[in-house]
């Protein structure tokens, strides 16, 4: 049915594991340069768009206001595929977590926080990941592979649609989404961004540029790529007033060190057209680690002249670390140095507890959390050496 010109011009939007377009991944400028290849006008990408991600559609089939011909085409050559939903575990406080299988069999998760005025995503965009900080049972795991656009988007498709926010008179909404999940999102610089951007765009989600946040621990060097290509909000994972102490928990300090990142953050924010948004600094606080007095102290220094929040995480246990989380009056005091020194810094208190939901524990009981093999440390090796 489709020439040959007509189907050389749609070999790059084609996934290879499927051989098929995955409608659900595909950009503003990409729906679009795939339908005119079709020979089709920019309005028959947003009306798809609008399909998927305003109306949830599973089906071309849904389309009804897609011609006939142009559906039955579609049929052959594409497909809204998201991962498969293997779990989804609701717990006392409205968190609700899911496990996804993504093509190959590996498992992400992906959480959903409500609270009163907003309800928060947590996206994942790797397979493990490859940067190894010691407090993270995503890191313990070792890097698998990257997701792709399809698969970072496609939970956002889920969630939206299991919190029932997609209906026009829905009164709830995906407000927020964080990119905290699993993985590191600027070692999946591409996928990321055209994820971030189908949340943000007004065909995807239309999600405001300061409710899109990414957080990276530190990969300086994709970071400066990033304002030519976005505008979302910005969180580091600190956790260290200095670079002796960040150098044990997050070892990219090593390759980039605490004032190269704060200035990787701060041009960031510089190139920005809006200049009054500060980046998020994340510190997650261990027992006995990075959680005295003196320390808090040290990072009041560290940032006196760095415009951020302070969010402050405590450390959440999981069976393959000994670290320990600090008792309430520590994390109290550490913050009261913060404040005192004019610092904005919330206790991001641990929600789904009960159902593993929390921060750093976003590796289900599916998979064996301490499984380094030979080949996943190849791969994290090969990663490292390629991105930096
Ligand atoms: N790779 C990115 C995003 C994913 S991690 C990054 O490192 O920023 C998201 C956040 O969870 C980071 O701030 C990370 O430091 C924190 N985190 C990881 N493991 C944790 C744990 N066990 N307890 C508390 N916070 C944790
Ligand atoms: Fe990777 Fe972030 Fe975990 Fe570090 S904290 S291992 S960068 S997911």
């Amino acid at each position: 049915m489709l020439s040959d010109t007509v189907k050389e011009g749609l070999a790059p939007f084609v996934d290879p594991d499927t051989g098929k377009v995955n409608l659900l991944g595909l950009t503003d400028e990409r729906m679009e340069a795939f339908f005119a290849v079709l020979g089709e006008k920019r309005f028959r990408a947003q009306q798809v768009m609008k399909w998927i991600h305003h109306r949830g559609a599973e089906s071309i089939d849904d389309m009804t206001d897609v011609s006939k011909k142009m559906r039955a085409i579609l049929h052959d050559i594409a497909e809204i595929k998201a991962p498969e939903i293997v779990s989804q575990q609701d717990s006392k406080d409205g968190t609700r977590k899911w496990v996804m299988r993504v093509t190959g069999g590996s498992c992400i998760e992906t959480v959903l926080i409500p609270e009163a005025d907003r309800a928060t995503l947590c996206v994942s965009s790797q397979v493990g990941c490859s940067l190894d900080c010691s407090f993270c049972s995503t890191g313990k795991q070792g890097f698998m592979r990257d997701l792709k656009a399809s698969e970072i988007i496609g939970q956002v498709w889920l969630a939206a649609k299991s919190y029932n926010s997609l209906a026009a008179n829905a009164k709830r909404k995906v407000t927020n989404v964080v990119m905290m999940g699993m993985g590191e999102p600027l070692l999946n610089f591409d996928n990321v961004v055209d994820a971030m951007n189908l949340m943000r765009s007004d065909y995807g989600y239309g999600i405001s540029k300061r409710r899109v946040t990414l957080s990276t621990s530190g990969v300086v060097n994709q970071l400066q790529r990033l304002s030519a290509v976005t505008d979302v909000s910005l969180a580091i994972s600190l956790h260290a007033p200095d670079d002796e102490l960040r150098n044990q928990l997050v070892p990219i300090n090593k390759k980039y060190p605490i004032a190269v990142l704060l200035d990787a953050c701060r041009q960031y924010m510089a190139d920005l057209p809006d200049s009054h948004r500060v980046t998020t600094v994340e510190y997650t606080l261990i027992n006995g680690i990075n959680d005295s007095v003196e320390q808090a102290k040290a990072l009041a220094v560290l940032l006196k002249d760095f415009p951020c929040k302070i969010n402050l995480i405590p450390f959440n246990p999981f069976p393959q670390s000994d670290y320990k989380r600090p008792s309430k009056s520590a994390v109290y005091r550490f913050q009261t140095v913060l404040i005192e020194a004019g610092f904005i810094a919330p206790i991001r208190t641990t929600r789904g507890d009960d159902i593993d939901a929390a921060c750093g524990q976003l590796v289900g009981q599916v998979e064996d959390k301490t499984k380094r093999s030979q080949r996943h440390k190849a791969a994290a090796e090969e990663k490292i050496r390629i991105i930096t």
